[in-house]
């Protein structure tokens, strides 16, 4: 076994972070106190990220929305 290489190997290189955006960002929404992934780029956590409505023809117009909801 060559573990002695595979660990100089990895201890040698320089450790690579993945792109992070803070830690301890909470959503941006007023009322709000959902942490954000630090993975996360948005400013609102999930529930408060502005949805976005595909156009699908007219079917969910804001019209639509307002009287289903
Ligand atoms: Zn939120």
């Amino acid at each position: 076994m060559e573990s002695t290489t595979m660990r100089a190997t990895t201890a040698g290189r320089a450790r690579r972070r993945p792109k992070t955006f803070g830690e301890g960002r909470i959503c941006d929404f007023d009322i709000c106190e959902t942490r954000l992934s630090r993975y996360n780029r948005n400013e609102y956590c999930f529930q408060h990220a502005p949805a976005r409505f595909p156009r699908m023809r007219g079917e969910f117009t804001e019209e639509y929305l307002a009287n289903n909801s």
